[in-house]
């Protein structure tokens, strides 16, 4: 897997020609005064991909299509929590420290539920990566979904690979102008309809929706949806391929999972060469592969790379070369595949004369059901610990300056801030009661000590925390301990918490 790591030959569409200056600077060439140094980088080869039919594209559109609208649909989702909740199915509430999704609602301190997803979400792609090569990269990713859509937009006021590469190189004049300026204003249409979109997750959709374009919704809203309405077009309609090539750090992760058994985009060398016009094949029959040397899948590959060339790093194996390769074989008579989804290792074995092994063979083997595994094994971790969570929560922070207070009687006087949670859609009343401390009785701000006894009742709002300020006392001569503050929801078993707490007297810490 070597090539992998090989920089990108980006900028190889027909037409178009590697920058001389950019290759790596040759160990005898000496930089002397008076010439100019050698230039760091490549500068950008625009692609002017064209146009294809063919099972990939047409699964490239339907995952498009799922893409956006599941992105676009999901904030409007409506998902009935009661009345001391909001009802938006998908809600990242930063005001209140939630994070709704349908069922479940996470609390700031639930925040492993989070990492826990975040981290199944590193696996799959590993699961992906492994089983099916970068095929996240070639259908999923936002850069390609948005880079697909821009090159569409290119295609219908610009024309196919040709009209457009020709107007790249005409001077700019009163035509050119307006049709970028109308190019430029459909990607900015885009970049606002699907990168500005990203705010109603953050605040109900339908009230926010009405504040925004009422000019009654918060300053941050507005910076929020042009900060992403900018990055949106400049990364999708001018950086494209280079976003997937120089910035992304997942091809290069990418690579260093792959191997021998990974399906990959695979140009079939041992079939394809020596490769021949139909012209010449035909005056020489047996003497050429099947590649007719068309460049048909240079001129259709989103990021402008030459698959015959082998694996590479700006290969996002979005098959397109497949469909444009397959139409040319099928023109030609010749069986389809030259250019086709398969593994290295297969690839070894074809050239050999044997079978291929089948996908599936190659999708679960033992290092992807590890994947799998370790993916399914976290998964059904959180549902468990979902699933048996309690929604009740107490913590306890003792005051330590003064530790304690002897009071005129000589008992001893401790105190505490307690925070209740109540994590339903509905008011609860909740016992709070002392395990342990012989003698202890407590009392709080609106109850006064005349009415202390072992226990109290809280009422605490839906979906709220209530902070109660304790105050423990003990008979004098109480030995420093520890003690416990016992919650109980009423009325239901198994909602319940402890916190575990120091009591302080004169005689010292427990
Ligand atoms: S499309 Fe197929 S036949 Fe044409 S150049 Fe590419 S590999 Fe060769
Ligand atoms: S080489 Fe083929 S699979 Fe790879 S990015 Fe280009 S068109 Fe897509």
């Amino acid at each position: 897997m070597q090539n992998m790591e090989r920089a990108c030959p980006q900028g190889q569409s027909a037409g178009t020609s590697q920058d001389p200056g950019s290759g790596e600077m040759n160990k005898s060439e000496h930089i002397t005064a008076g010439q100019p140094a050698p230039k760091l980088y490549a500068a950008r080869e625009p692609v002017f991909n064209k146009r294809i039919d063919g099972p990939f594209r047409r699964f490239k559109w339907a995952v498009m299509v799922l893409c956006l609208a599941i992105y676009w649909v999901t904030p409007w989702l409506r998902w009935n929590r009661g009345p001391y909740a909001p009802d938006q199915a998908v809600l990242i509430d930063l005001a209140h420290r939630r994070f709704y999704m349908f069922g479940i609602e996470i609390w700031p301190h639930e925040f492993y539920f989070v990492a826990g997803l975040l981290i199944m979400a590193g696996i799959g792609l590993f699961l992906v990566t492994s089983a099916v090569g970068r095929a996240w990269c070639g259908y999923a990713c936002p850069q390609t979904v948005w880079t697909d859509l821009f090159q569409h937009v290119d295609r219908f006021f610009d024309g196919d690979r040709n009209a457009r590469a020709r107007l790249h190189k005409a001077p700019w004049g009163p035509a050119k102008i307006a049709r970028r300026l109308a190019k430029w204003t459909v990607y900015l249409a885009i970049s606002f309809a699907t990168g500005g979109a990203w705010i109603f997750y953050f605040a109900d959709a339908p009230t926010l929706h009405h504040e925004f374009w009422t000019g009654q919704a918060a300053p941050v809203a507005y910076g929020t949806v042009f900060a992403l309405t900018m990055t949106t077009f400049v990364l999708g309609g001018f950086m494209r391929e280079q976003v997937c090539i120089y910035m992304c750090p997942w091809p290069r992760i990418q690579t260093a999972m792959l191997d021998e058994k990974s399906l990959i985009v695979t140009y079939k060398d041992w079939r394809g060469e020596p490769r021949a016009s139909v012209k010449k094949a035909e005056k020489s029959p047996g003497q050429f592969g099947d590649c007719i040397d068309c460049n048909q899948c240079v001129a259709v590959c989103p990021t402008g790379i030459d698959i015959r060339e082998g694996p590479q790093i700006g290969c996002i194996t979005c098959g397109l070369c497949i469909d444009a390769c397959d139409r040319v074989m099928k023109e030609t008579g010749r069986a389809r595949g030259l250019i086709d989804y398969a593994t290295l290792e297969d690839a070894e074995r074809e050239k050999a004369g044997n079978p291929p092994t089948r996908h599936l063979k190659l999708i679960w083997r033992p290092r992807t059901l590890v994947y799998f595994t370790v993916w399914g094994s976290i998964g059904l971790a959180l549902l468990f610990m979902l699933g048996t969570r309690i929604h009740t929560d107490l913590t306890a922070a003792k005051d330590r300056n003064p530790p304690y207070i002897v009071l005129s009687d000589g008992s001893i006087r401790n105190a505490y801030t307690l925070r209740i949670r109540n994590m339903e859609g509905r008011p609860r009343r909740m016992e709070i009661a002392l395990e342990g401390l012989s003698g202890g009785l407590l009392w709080s701000d609106d109850v006064g000590r005349e009415q202390a006894a072992r226990k109290i009742v809280r009422t605490v709002a839906a979906d709220e925390t209530q902070s109660v300020r304790a105050y423990v006392v003990a008979p004098a001569n109480t030995p420093p301990q520890d003690f416990t503050f016992a919650l109980q929801a009423l009325g239901q078993a198994g909602e319940a918490d402890n916190a575990k707490v120091q009591f302080d007297t004169p005689a010292g810490a427990p």
